[in-house]
């Protein structure tokens, strides 16, 4: 593409620099139906059927097939819950990356609530080698947000479901909303790790998409919740924390030298393509949504254009070029941006209602506080 002007060059420049070219990360919606209808959901049409078509599929393959051989790409499942769209059409769905996925360059990924996991599905998983996360908020009493259409809790199903996986000997991940959970991490931790994860992650509750009415965790809560998922963490070494291991990577790169990889590292553009092959960037909650000052956040669909093509005329977005306004203020102004290195976009959107802001509520309870917290328990073990 020719870049016809000094301000086209300049905010290609601009994105190129905090960007990376290409997606490592690539979330496709098969299906906006999910089964379950948990009270914090930020998906606006869940309860609606609308499914991607082969096409779109073949689509993406045919863009990452496109990309040098070298670069690996993991193509995330991801809903509505993708096992609404049930396992022949999922694997109708999965058949055009084949090539790419026994070539190595392609590996997907799949983020479920589990319920609708049976033997079929499972031959799926094993067949095209899917990494499978599992959402689950805690025991019964801690996942009660998590129910049907008709109110029914879905927590033996969700268990039933893991119990599956795991007596078919295929490896998950899990991760959990925390909402009640906040003051229990003991409790959500021994219960999430009794389950046989390869890793837990915690995500506090966000501010987003439909669900903009309820109550977040105060710094507060979520500095005490981290010193104590920090304190369960040292008892018990052999359990992987997303968060604590994305902290802990962050110290040791800077300890062993490899800060300047660390500061070099630009996001993902993370493309998220929708059921029509709609394509958003950066956050996959922006699917669906329209606005005002935004439009409907559109970077392209990739049954008319490939996903470089899309990428390639991402600065021209306002919503990018605001984010990236956004970054520059976190880098200028916060004490946190290192290891931080800005956050979600999502998140300054629902919260804030643009992108070109610096903190959220997010940011601190997940990130801010989490090293305050590490920083706590230091102090303390020093003085003693
Ligand atoms: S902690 Fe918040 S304000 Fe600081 S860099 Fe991250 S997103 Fe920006």
């Amino acid at each position: 593409m020719t870049r016809t002007n000094a301000g086209e060059r300049d905010a290609a420049d601009r994105f190129e620099q905090w960007v990376a070219p290409r997606a490592s990360l690539v979330v496709l919606q098969p299906t906006t139906l999910c089964n379950l209808d948990c009270s914090y959901c930020y998906l606006p049409f869940r309860r609606k059927r609308q499914e991607m078509s082969v096409e779109v599929a073949e689509a993406v393959a045919a863009s990452l097939a496109d990309v040098p051989p070298t670069h690996t790409t993991e193509v995330c499942w991801h809903g509505g819950e993708p096992l609404a769209a049930g396992p022949e059409k999922l694997a109708a769905l999965m058949e055009p990356f084949e090539d790419l996925r026994r070539a190595g360059r392609v590996r997907h990924s799949l983020q479920t609530n589990a319920t609708l996991i049976n033997d079929t599905w499972c031959d799926l998983l094993i067949e095209h080698e899917v990494s499978v996360g599992v959402s689950i908020d805690g025991p019964g009493d801690l996942n009660a947000e998590r129910t049907d259409w008709s109110g029914r809790p879905a927590f033996d199903r969700i268990v039933a479901g893991i119990g599956t996986l795991a007596g078919r000997g295929i490896a998950f991940s899990l991760i959990a909303v925390v909402g009640a959970g906040i003051g229990r991490a003991a409790k959500l931790l021994d219960f999430l790790s009794s389950l046989g994860p390869t890793s837990i992650g915690l995500n506090i509750e966000e501010f987003e998409g439909v669900n903009a009415e309820r109550t977040q965790p105060t710094p507060e809560q979520a500095r005490t919740f981290w010193t104590d998922v920090l304190t369960w963490s040292a008892a018990h070494p052999g359990v992987e924390v997303r968060e604590l291991d994305r902290l802990g990577h962050y110290l040791r790169s800077i300890r062993t030298g490899g800060r300047q990889w660390w500061e070099s590292h630009r996001f993902d553009p993370l493309p998220t393509v929708a059921f029509s092959g709609d394509v958003v960037l950066l956050s996959p909650e922006l699917a669906g949504i329209r606005n005002e000052h935004y439009g409907d956040f559109l970077a392209g669909n990739v049954l008319e254009q490939s996903l470089d093509d899309i990428l390639d005329g991402a600065h021209r977005l306002r919503y990018v070029s605001e984010f990236l306004d956004g970054l520059e203020a976190c880098r200028a102004t916060c004490g946190f941006f290192d290891f931080c290195r800005g956050a979600q976009a999502g998140n300054r959107y629902f919260e804030n209602g643009r992108f070109d802001t610096t903190e959220t509520n997010f940011c601190r309870v997940s990130k801010q506080e989490l090293v305050h917290a590490l920083i706590d328990i230091t102090q303390k073990e020093q003085k003693t």
